[in-house]
């Protein structure tokens, strides 16, 4: 038994945002809103689970002006877990949105690509344009769990557990990665920040923050290949996923349930 459960857990939201701000190249109604939201995943399948991505905490929330509408520990509590027993979390890249809180688990390993470890700590961050997305405690924070042999290295695609892939792209950071996971629906395609919004990527026209725009665009395309649908492929921040999906019963709206068949 290879399939597990997916939920896309939203922790924050920044609503007063318009369509120019996530494309690069011009488009058509610039000036329309366009909200973002802010999520973590969840894999289970029985008793284990694995996290995807630690979102930010309420100080980050509160110096980047990104409200949170839960904590990560209240939307896992949410769901019956507790962080403290989490062993495995899959960080697909260190951007502030994907990589913080990581003391709510002391008892997981960081599973991360080298490439991405090596792009926080390298040489591009010395200029503040490709650096500001990240918090520099939470790099520090990921050497610390590194000596501390809390952190399982990976280059390039491997196979985590039965049933859960990683899939090194890059585009955005140095060394983004996707998470495919098996399901009774088919391949559900966790395309983190390798896609923002459906619409990057339908529209090919690429997020305002990548570090390889050629990289970006494979990734989009090795999406498309593993998923068997577009349904089954989850931007990172696309608020359309929480209407696109079926809502887990007292979460008000704010986790969803990817691996059962979309609303509509
Ligand atoms: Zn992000």
């Amino acid at each position: 038994m290879t399939d597990w459960e997916v939920y896309a857990l939203r922790y924050a939201t920044h609503e007063d945002r318009v369509a120019r701000e996530n494309f690069t190249r011009p488009i058509d109604l610039h000036d329309a809103p366009m909200p973002m939201d802010y999520f973590f995943w969840v894999l289970r399948q029985g008793h284990r689970v694995i996290v995807v991505d630690t979102g930010f905490s309420a100080e980050v929330a509160k110096a980047r002006k990104r409200p949170l509408t839960r904590t990560v520990a209240e939307a896992l509590t949410q769901l019956g877990i507790e962080p403290g027993t989490v062993e495995d979390v899959i960080i697909t890249h260190l951007h502030h949105d994907h990589a913080g809180n990581l003391d709510l688990f002391p008892n997981a390993q960081f599973h991360i690509q080298d490439a991405e470890i090596a792009f926080a700590t390298g040489r591009y961050m010395g200029a503040s344009c490709i650096r500001y997305p990240f918090e520099i405690e939470d790099v520090v924070r990921i050497v610390r769990a590194v000596y501390a042999e809390q952190v399982t290295f990976h280059d390039g695609d491997s196979e985590l557990t039965p049933g859960v892939c990683l899939h090194k792209v890059g585009g955005h950071t140095g060394g983004m990665q996707m998470v495919s996971v098996s399901t009774a629906r088919g391949r559900v395609v966790l395309a983190s920040d390798a896609c923002h919004y459906y619409a990057n990527m339908q529209q090919q026209n690429p997020f305002v923050i990548f570090f390889d725009i050629g990289q970006m665009v494979q990734g989009w395309r090795l999406a498309r290949q593993l998923a068997p649908s577009e349904d089954h492929i989850i931007p990172g921040h696309d608020p359309a996923v929480r209407r696109r999906f079926p809502a887990v019963t007292g979460s008000s709206g704010e986790t969803v349930a990817l691996h059962l068949p979309p609303n509509v």
